[in-house]
């Protein structure tokens, strides 16, 4: 595994209507509990404060393949790491 730096990405997590969601740092505040935010996908979504694990949440929802794929293309993976869509995303 070679790190490219990632710590420097401004992408983030954030569980939300039953998916784990994506947000970018730089376009989305930080997410709370009841406050709609546009996720990569593109969908605009909800958490509650049981998505948050700071709130004694807990975040075991399925990844949001959408996201995933849009972190890794802004992100600038290589496109060998950027997997294909799966046909249920
Ligand atoms: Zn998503």
């Amino acid at each position: 595994m070679i790190s490219r730096g990632h710590e420097m990405t401004r992408f983030r997590w954030q569980q939300a209507n039953g998916r784990r969601h994506a947000y970018d740092t730089g376009t989305t505040a930080i997410p709370h509990p009841g406050v709609v935010f546009t996720a990569l996908c593109g969908k605009e979504v909800t958490p509650r404060e049981r998505d948050f694990v700071e709130l004694s949440g807990c975040c075991y929802a399925p990844t949001c393949w959408r996201c995933d794929h849009e972190w890794r293309v802004r992100d600038g993976f290589p496109p060998e790491e950027i997997p294909p869509l799966p046909e249920n995303a």
